[in-house]
């Protein structure tokens, strides 16, 4: 490997900015927000119900609720199907450690399920090994912007009676086989962190369902167990977890530019695949037909990963590691009994992969410099 000296007086590229985005749009969200202030009414009023409504729509579903995050919308969403003490919920323990943190916060155990090393989801051959007549539901995750394979996980969950929540907190918009993510299960979660393809500034999250009956128990569920319209009255044991007036305002902004926001990131990746497509040891994001990939993360495997990522850093190109250590070994979730090589494939990708820099406004020509670095750092070579 060459050291990398093409860096030399030029600018950083950041792996992920927030600010371009809002320096796009200053002028729509700083009306939004004014407008909450001017209204001053912060808490489950209109601007919340109108983003519930037009999410619902752009999902095509019948109830978006919103709430405080990602990770309660997870938790929200098994609770109101009756998860909880006693349950098992297959997973995977490559992701954002909300997942599995929500299914144990419900009493529940998450069950670590391999994943499949082409799109890095859950493996749906590796689920049957891990049911036992605990398992009530299964959490697939659409991890970096991908959908999972909706089809043979709703074919399993059928089979065996489970309930299915879908985690889309990485995939606002994506698509298998051309119908959106978070309506093929009972419910789905989003979250709305600011550096989702949904971000707010601040926290937040919805859950989304076409099941009345489980969208009466979430909106009771994240105000207290109280029923709409009955203040004051526990009908059951519920939580504080809204979302406020200015998120929700600043979401409405943000969801008209969703598609668009999705389209650049797709572009960016369409210009990284022209750029490192051929180089050896170097595997790229799969685009399988019929998967609408929305690109969250562009992430690529790499044998000599550490390696390469320092050599990036030097040329002042930012990249991170999603995520540098599985769940299951991670203290907190050591006592949950995965031995040396149980989930093998969840082993190798958290050695091998790097997140590129990738985030809408991400200037083409930066996309391609970065390219070019590390098409030099791993063959010596710079771009044709
Ligand atoms: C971000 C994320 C969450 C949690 O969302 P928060 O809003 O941060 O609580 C859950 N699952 C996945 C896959 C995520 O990426």
């Amino acid at each position: 490997m060459k050291t990398n000296r093409e860096a030399g007086g030029m600018q950083p590229i950041a792996f992920n900015l927030t600010k371009p985005g809002y320096i796009a749009r200053k002028g729509e969200i700083d009306d939004a927000i004014r407008e909450v202030l001017e209204t001053s009414w912060f808490v489950l009023g209109k601007n919340g119900e109108a983003f519930e409504h037009e999410f619902a729509t752009y999902l095509g579903m019948s109830h978006v609720l919103g709430c405080n995050s990602g990770y309660d919308a997870l938790v929200l969403a098994l609770r109101a199907l009756g998860i909880g003490a006693g349950h098992e919920v297959l997973t995977v323990s490559h992701t954002a450690v909300a997942t599995a943190v929500a299914i144990s916060a419900t009493g529940a155990t998450p069950v670590f399920c391999d994943i499949d090393p082409v799109t890095f989801n859950i493996d749906p051959d590796k689920l049957e090994a891990r049911r036992t007549p605990r398992t009530r539901a299964i959490v697939p995750v659409h991890l970096y912007g991908q959908a999972a394979d909706m089809g043979a996980i709703m074919a399993f969950a059928r089979a065996h009676k489970l309930k299915v929540v879908e985690d889309c907190a990485q995939a606002h918009g994506a698509r298998w086989q051309g119908q959106v993510v978070g309506t093929f299960g009972d419910i789905a979660a989003f979250s709305f962190y600011p550096t989702k393809n949904l971000g707010a500034y601040g926290d937040g999250g919805a859950v989304a369902t076409n099941d009345d009956g489980l969208a009466n128990q979430v909106s009771m569920l994240r105000n207290y167990g109280w029923q709409p319209g009955r203040r004051y009255i526990s009908e059951i044991r519920g939580v504080n977890s809204r979302l406020d007036e200015i998120q929700a305002a600043i979401l409405r902004v943000k969801l008209r530019h969703l598609d668009a926001g999705n389209d650049a990131r797709r572009r960016l990746a369409s210009t990284y695949e022209r750029h490192l497509s051929g180089l050896p040891g170097l595997v790229l994001p799969s685009q399988s037909p019929g998967n609408h990939h929305v690109f969250h993360l562009y992430v690529v495997r790499l044998e000599a990963r550490d390696d390469i990522a320092i050599g990036l850093r030097e040329s002042g190109i930012g990249t991170h590691v999603h995520y540098p250590q599985p769940i299951h070994r991670q203290r907190a979730y050591l006592d949950h009994g995965y031995g040396d090589g149980s989930l093998p494939e969840t082993e190798r990708a958290c050695q091998e992969v790097l997140s590129l820099p990738m985030y809408p406004e991400l200037p083409e020509a930066d996309v391609a410099r970065a390219a070019r670095i590390l098409r030099t750092l791993i063959d010596g070579r710079p771009n044709p």
